[in-house]
């Protein structure tokens, strides 16, 4: 393995967790207009019950004049009847005093159906008002959850982020541009893990002479998949009984001669 494999798997390590990081903070600003969702849909139904209200008032107020009205045109035949002299015009304001009295007790009427409807908007304003209260103050809550929560994935990537600063000055400049250029075409995976005979990034078969040059462990050499150009590592596998974790195989690995009696005695 080449020296500083190691380095760039944990380069690697750093970068896709950094990449992870990137995508969930850009997810939170979505997440915020989610929360803000039930806000606007309450403040619009509290508006379309205070448009109704308010209409509601308009045309009480025209029934209310109506009343007046036809009240005060019902006095004034009435004040006439004493005045008139021929029986055909005492008809007529008969007829009138008679209209008026009709015209105002639909105009009664309507003024009423409109007071008892008024209570109905009345009570869905007062519904609206406390579902925008309750809508505002959930959301509050989740933005506050969301600014935590983006407060601790920023302060996660800076540390993420001065790591990666330290680990890039410990691969050399050639094998860095190769990291990168493999790294954009695969998503931030430019260094895969050779397991079994396959390669991890593609999962292709490799041949037993690429398998054979992957497991050298003395090797200074940086072997490409065949098949997706990706850089391959191997990583031992922990002797029987042996319980280490797969960063101090790596090391172990790392170690020039360490273990290559051992892989090369395995591998026939
Ligand atoms: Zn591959």
């Amino acid at each position: 393995m080449h020296p500083s494999l190691p380095h760039l798997i944990e380069l690697q390590r750093l970068d896709l967790r950094i990449l992870e990081l990137s995508a969930q903070l850009a997810a939170l600003p979505n997440r915020v207009a989610q929360a803000d969702e039930p806000v606007t849909a309450a403040r619009a139904e509290l508006a379309r019950a205070k448009d109704a209200h308010l209409g509601n008032v308009k045309e009480r107020k025209k029934f209310e004049l109506d009343v007046e009205s036809w009240k005060e045109k019902g006095r004034k035949y009435r004040d006439q009847t004493g005045a008139v002299k021929s029986n055909e015009a005492y008809k007529a304001l008969v007829h009138e005093i008679a209209l008026a009295e009709s015209e105002t007790q639909k105009a009664e009427d309507q003024l009423l159906e409109h007071m008892v409807s008024g209570e109905e908007f009345d009570r869905q304003m007062k519904a609206g008002q406390k579902a925008v209260a309750a809508a505002e103050s959930l959301a509050k809550e989740e933005h506050a959850r969301i600014a935590a929560e983006q407060q601790r994935i920023e302060q996660e990537k800076a540390q993420f982020t001065a790591e990666r600063d330290k680990a890039v000055g410990e691969v050399p400049e050639d094998l860095l541009a190769r990291y990168h250029k493999l790294a954009r075409r695969y998503h931030g995976t430019a260094v895969a893990q050779m397991v079994g005979e396959a390669c991890t990034g593609c999962r292709v078969h490799l041949r037993p002479h690429m398998v054979q040059r992957v497991r050298q462990m003395g090797s200074e050499e940086i072997v490409e998949c065949d098949s997706c150009n990706r850089i391959l590592y191997y990583v031992e596998p922990p002797a029987p009984g042996a319980a280490s974790g797969d960063s101090s195989q790596a090391a172990r690995a790392h170690s020039p001669g360490g273990s290559s009696a051992a892989a090369q005695g395995g591998g026939k």
